[in-house]
């Protein structure tokens, strides 16, 4: 069963129902196993399903009573030959998908304590690797809904060369609009219309290839995609997509009217940029699109989110801090490709 479907994995509803449920690195470690085995233990190499050995200083090991063979419960998964404790790695889990801003590294150092900023760093990013599924689907096409897309310069750190575009990096996104039943619509000024999921991905240039590109990355074939008149999406309709292209003669008004959601999603991307990371790296920019993305696509879901970045964590390759900063690592795009 899929690990979002699971009733018996508790989810906090509150930071006071976190530490009751999470207060030592043994609790962190009878959730992973009541994760990989619901129905209890249950020996890999010989079937035993007898109570394993536990033992108190290794929290993530258990020893089959019957063959004496151990299972790591963190193998495969983005805390594996961590030094650091397990509930630090659950308070990640926790702090960044349901405060809804996330949290800085920064801040994740005070709050948790750690002595090292680059633990809290590569912790968050090992997390961010997580948040990409890797059979990740496309977005739209659904009856009655349509994608609105658009790319915006994103900027980055100028390290004191002054005002300018330096380091500014395009940024593509697709939005899958869909319609709230009239009678209990939450933003009436919109018809209720309501913002679906997302997908944001770093592009090249604002070429028609480049563009193309991320739209058939992102959406589904066939489905209606509304954009400006920019001639890089000329080619959507050849590419397979119903496309409706509106004319924004350069105003603002025009473009809010046909692509407000994408547009809110810019605005509120750059605030939470800027605000909370104070601006990133274009080396990094992808992992914090994807960790917006992430937050944003199940933003009804909080307790599904904590529970797929622990599920999901099982599955995806995540870098070393080494990796990280030789420039080895790639990020995955939101849609799911590494690049
Ligand atoms: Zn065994």
């Amino acid at each position: 069963m899929d690990v979002l479907e699971r009733a018996d994995l508790a989810f906090p509803a509150s930071i006071r129902e976190f530490q009751s449920l999470f207060p030592d690195d043994a609790a962190c470690a009878a959730y992973l196993e009541q994760a990989q085995w619901p129905n209890g233990f249950a020996c890999r190499h010989c079937g035993e399903t007898g109570e394993p050995f536990r033992i108190t200083t290794r929290p993530g090991i258990l020893t089959c009573r019957a063959c004496r063979r151990q299972h790591g419960l963190l193998k495969g998964t983005v805390m594996e030959r961590s030094h650091t404790p397990l509930t630090v790695w659950f308070w990640a889990a926790y702090l960044v998908t349901s405060h809804t801003p996330g949290i800085s590294a920064v801040q994740f150092q005070r709050q948790l304590g750690l002595t090292r900023y680059e633990t809290a760093f590569a912790i968050l990013h090992k997390l961010r690797a997580a948040m990409v599924r890797p059979d990740q689907d496309t977005i739209g096409g659904l009856p009655g809904t349509h994608v609105e897309v658009d790319e915006t310069l994103i900027g980055g750190r100028t390290r004191g060369e002054g005002r300018g575009v330096h380091h500014k990096t395009l940024v593509a996104c697709a939005v899958e609009v869909r319609q709230q039943q009239k009678a209990n619509s939450a933003h009436p000024r919109r018809d209720g219309r309501y913002a679906g999921r997302i997908r944001l991905a770093q592009i090249p240039n604002r070429s028609g290839s480049s563009l193309e590109n991320f739209v058939r990355s992102a959406v589904t074939p066939g489905a209606m995609i509304v954009t400006d008149d920019w001639s890089g999406y000329n080619g959507l309709s050849d590419a397979g997509f119903k496309h409706s292209p509106i004319a924004v003669c350069n105003e603002p008004e025009i473009a809010d009217e046909f692509l407000p959601m994408v547009h809110l999603v810019f605005s509120n991307l750059k605030t939470w940029l800027k605000g909370i990371h104070h601006g990133v790296s274009d080396k990094h920019l992808q992992a914090y699109l994807n960790e917006f993305t992430f937050r944003f696509n199940r933003r009804f879901y909080p307790m599904n989110a904590f529970r797929s970045l622990l599920g999901i964590a099982s599955t995806v390759p995540s870098p070393t801090y080494k990796a990280l900063y030789s420039g080895n690592w790639h990020h995955p795009t939101s849609s799911g490709c590494m690049h």
